[in-house]
């Protein structure tokens, strides 16, 4: 397992990969857990090159004390990183990655952009829109992997990889959860005993939502409503947005059918989680 600190030494080496064969690319902000493990092995299995990414993004951070309470143990990273036999880990600096003099940002704009983790977040699609970017530029992977469970982060990606031409393939795996149904985070290591045990409450809105469905309600202000009082019946959390609408572009809908994302975010004293589910075209539950 090679790691790499340096942006020089990254872009020498991506500069070498097209004798080496394809490469998989998994971007993370890291104190990895069993989500971004699934990347990884999927980046291993398709890809003849695997490649991490640690990096604790501040740009994308709207708190410098959200940023400074990241969990963070590198140690714990690269052991399981090489337990699972990647190839590089790449952990550049933040200050070579937004050097003083910094100005150049990529902002994708449209109406897709301003839902979701925008309405509480001013600063969350320029940065990572922009720390993608640069990441793709330095590594230039063949393939990037994505969870499931940070479906604005998706929508971002896929956005500005179509419009500035860049040549990778995207691939997006399932969410990852706990066996009480809570979508793996690291941010999870911040709850409180109590806090994690109404953590699976933010799933379980989303079953709610799955079971009006298969009941044949088909309003979405009504299914959004039985999230919003489910997330509400759990005293310790504090609901952000419970949304229903496209799962291609975010637009709202009048009728709920195949295709269709049920988006959540909560707060839990100052731990911000957020969930989804899909009710895919093919009628099929992605949970
Ligand atoms: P993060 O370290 O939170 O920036 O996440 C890095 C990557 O791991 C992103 O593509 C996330 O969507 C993905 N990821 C995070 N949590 C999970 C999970 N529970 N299941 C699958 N993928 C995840």
């Amino acid at each position: 397992m090679r790691i790499i600190h340096k942006l020089n030494e990254m872009t020498e080496t991506a500069r070498g990969w097209l004798t080496g064969g394809s490469v998989g690319f998994v971007p993370t902000m890291g104190f990895l857990h069993a989500g971004h493990m699934s990347l990884v092995q999927a980046a291993k299995q398709d890809c003849e090159i695997s490649i991490a990414c640690i990096f604790v993004n501040p740009i994308q951070f709207d708190a410098q004390e959200d940023l400074v309470r990241y969990p963070r143990d590198l140690e714990r990273d690269l052991q399981l990183l090489h337990d699972i036999n990647i190839d590089v880990v790449f952990i550049p600096r933040a200050e070579d990655i937004y050097p003083a003099n910094f100005s150049t940002y990529v902002i994708p704009s449209g109406s897709m952009m301003e839902r979701l983790e925008s309405l509480s977040s001013p600063v969350y699609v320029r940065g990572v829109a922009t720390i993608i970017t640069k990441l793709f530029q330095l590594v230039r992977p063949d393939v990037a992997y994505f969870g499931q469970k940070d479906a604005q982060k998706i929508a971002i990606v896929r956005k500005l990889v179509q419009d500035l031409n860049i040549d990778v393939t995207l691939r997006i795996l399932p969410t990852v959860r706990d066996s009480d149904g809570l979508a793996l985070s690291s941010q999870n290591y911040l709850l409180s005993p109590s806090e994690r045990q109404a953590a699976p409450s933010l799933y379980r809105a989303l079953l709610a939502a799955k079971s009006l469905i298969e009941q044949g309600e088909r309003r979405p202000d009504v299914v959004s409503k039985a999230m919003t009082d489910s997330i509400n019946s759990e005293p310790l959390l504090t609901l952000n947005y419970a949304t229903v609408c496209r799962s291609d572009t975010f637009d709202p809908i009048n009728v709920i059918q195949p295709g269709t994302i049920f988006a959540l975010a909560a707060s839990i004293g100052s731990i911000r989680l957020v969930d989804n589910i899909t009710w895919l075209e093919n009628g099929q539950w992605l949970l």
